[in-house]
């Protein structure tokens, strides 16, 4: 027999059919197939101690038929659009992961002081870090009404700028280090 042969085993009452060959791989699920019910997924952990091989094949025989005669008919299609289901699934787990990470990382940003967020922001750009400074009214060199970087308006109570450009600092730790200003049109 190869590896890749159908056997059958006992499930409870059941008689199960299981392909190796339809099985998807890194999948929560073992597939198995029953006269009755067609493919039924099982959580591979669980189910792999339940199934007791069938000890004489030949007595399954007309039950691996039929069962061939399902994949022939239908194997293909539903192998597909189990793989489009976990692969949905994959994506889905992996843009709330996005959302988590991005929710602790504002939280984290919101714990540090202005001139924290201030001088990741320049190191995130490449750019140095030269320290902030109080608003002095002779370098006040820029004062927009919103921020360019995260579209809040600027707080006139924040009164740190920074050392290298001289602007005024958003809350968000923002200065002209990082602005581009935009193409002329
Ligand atoms: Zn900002
Ligand atoms: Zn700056």
């Amino acid at each position: 027999m190869t590896k890749d042969a159908l056997w059958t085993g006992k499930l409870g009452q059941k008689t199960v059919v299981y392909d190796p060959t339809i099985q998807l791989p890194g999948c929560p699920h073992l597939f198995l197939w029953t006269e009755a019910d067609g493919m039924g997924k099982y959580l591979a952990d669980v189910i792999r101690s339940k199934v007791k091989r069938v000890p004489d094949e030949s007595a399954t025989a007309t039950l691996q038929a039929l069962y061939e005669a399902w994949r022939e008919a239908t194997g293909e299609r539903w192998l597909l659009e189990e793989t489009r289901f976990y692969e949905e699934q994959a994506r889905g787990a992996e843009e709330r992961r996005k959302a988590q990470e991005a929710r602790q990382e504002a939280k984290r940003l919101a714990q540090l002081s202005i001139e924290e967020r201030h001088a990741e922001r320049l190191k995130t750009l490449g750019k140095e870090f030269k320290g902030v400074e109080s608003v002095t009214s002779e370098r006040r060199v820029h004062r927009a009404t919103h921020c360019y970087a995260c579209k809040s308006s600027l707080n006139s109570a924040q009164d740190l700028q920074c050392k290298a450009c001289g602007w005024i600092l958003c809350d968000c730790g923002a200065c002209g280090c990082g602005y581009e200003s935009p193409a002329p049109t």
